[in-house]
């Protein structure tokens, strides 16, 4: 069957016929047949240089053989237990080496299951119920952090989705990416804030970077008021280096959650942070989290793998000097034909942004979606698979080689002149 075929059929299964919204492609997804390295081939016959990347988890691009056979020996052994294994303390080491901001750690599945256990142990910690996002921040798809976006930073927030009840967000407060000023407002009209959530690189309205002196005038401020700064490091953990943000910005949260490279391609979260804050969570303490799948031996065998070959291949050098390299062609093609728009990103993530600079989300709004759209459009003509979305990021991988960036550099020229 063709992928249109296929989707005509899944849209009567599944909600809007995905199993997550953004793969929704109109007007009809293509369908993956396989994937290897930097390329995936779709059930038409089609095969794209891969920009996408399963959303940030495979940084050593797809079906990487090494990661593989160490999954296939986990799997000869069986696949889930239900008791401690070995693995679950190889990989703790890994994450505390590299995490100074973590003492402890807790195994879970996703990255939204880390941050609603993140929020959780926060506010049992510190006793306090409010939280702090930042407006466009992603961090899962669970009730506290689906909230809208366009409130001021001293009012409480509104759902961002139906079926959740206005009660269970009114907690959650929202203040702009880069503005000090905001999160000192908040801080100043409410006693009771438990915690400040934050991307210290936002990924999910496209890569925007924290302004010089921004993430630590908020360490300073959350540690002034007795507030727990998380810093969801879904994306960014071993992704801009094996420390992720934390690492290249010089800032230790209280707590850190991690996800997608963690796993090694495989379902995984983490949740993890100082001693004092991890120690009530159950069942050490009385902070609740638990889960059938938590500490899965096939993502904590497939992450231990990723973390060595990153550590031993040198991969951050790698692929953050092929993302300095692809942002500056890319840079010089917008120039060369005037077109004023912003190529954004850090590392391995880059972006254009179909508008001006972008500091916020507010910014990222003004961005021209349409026009980014038809040009995801004609990428994928061109053989080159993009985030279907303007604010989704595109994943560089150690696979992907000279050739695929000379491909990748000449689709843009032809398709954005
Ligand atoms: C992807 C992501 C999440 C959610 O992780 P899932 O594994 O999709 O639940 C949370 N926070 C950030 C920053 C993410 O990028």
């Amino acid at each position: 069957m063709s992928s249109e075929e296929f989707f005509n059929e899944a849209k009567s299964l599944l909600p809007g016929g995905v199993s997550s919204p953004v793969r929704a492609i109109k007007p009809y997804p293509f369908y993956t047949a396989s994937a290897s390295g930097s390329k995936i081939f779709d059930v038409d016959g089609n095969e794209y240089i891969d920009y996408c990347m399963a959303y940030g988890p495979l940084i050593l691009g797809h079906n990487h053989p090494a990661v593989k056979m160490a999954i296939v020996r986990q799997l000869d052994k069986g696949w889930i237990y239900g008791t401690p294994i070995e693995q679950e303390i190889a990989l703790a080491k890994e994450v505390v080496k590299y995490y100074p901001s973590i003492d402890m750690v807790r195994f879970v599945n996703t990255g939204t299951e880390a941050t609603m256990s993140a929020i959780r142990a926060a506010r049992g910690f510190t006793g306090k119920d409010k939280i702090i996002k930042i407006e466009g921040g992603f961090h899962g798809a669970h009730d506290a952090v689906l909230v809208k976006a366009g409130s001021g930073a001293t009012s409480l927030g509104a759902p961002d989705s139906l079926g959740i009840p206005p009660d269970f967000i009114k907690h959650t407060l929202q203040v702009p990416f880069n503005d000090v000023g905001a999160m000192t407002d908040a801080m100043d009209a409410y006693e009771d804030i438990a915690a400040v959530i934050m991307e210290p690189v936002m990924g999910n309205v496209g890569p925007i970077l924290p302004e010089a002196g921004y993430l630590q005038e908020v360490r300073t401020l959350t540690k002034e008021n007795d507030i727990v700064l998380i810093f969801d490091e879904v994306i960014t953990g071993f992704r801009l280096a094996m420390g992720g943000a934390q690492e290249c910005y010089g800032i230790t949260p209280d707590m850190t959650t991690l996800g997608k490279i963690l796993g090694g391609g495989l379902s995984i979260g983490a949740v993890g942070g100082k001693k004092e804050i991890m120690e009530n969570i159950s069942p050490a303490g009385k902070v609740y989290q638990a889960g059938t799948f938590n500490g899965n031996p096939v993502s904590l065998t497939a992450g231990l793998a990723t973390i060595d070959i990153l550590r031993r291949e040198k991969i951050h050098q790698k692929v953050n000097s092929m993302g300095d390299e692809l942002r500056a062609r890319l840079r010089d093609i917008i120039d060369d034909h005037g077109l004023g728009y912003t190529v954004a990103g850090i590392g391995s993530i880059f972006k254009i942004f179909f508008g001006g600079e972008v500091h916020n989300y507010q910014d990222a709004l003004k961005c021209d979606r349409k026009v980014y759209l038809e040009f995801f459009g004609r990428m994928l003509k061109s053989g080159v698979f993009l985030p279907p979305s303007q604010f989704e990021s595109n994943f560089l991988s150690s696979a992907h080689s000279t050739d695929d960036i000379e491909k990748t550099i000449n689709a843009y020229e032809a398709n954005l002149a």
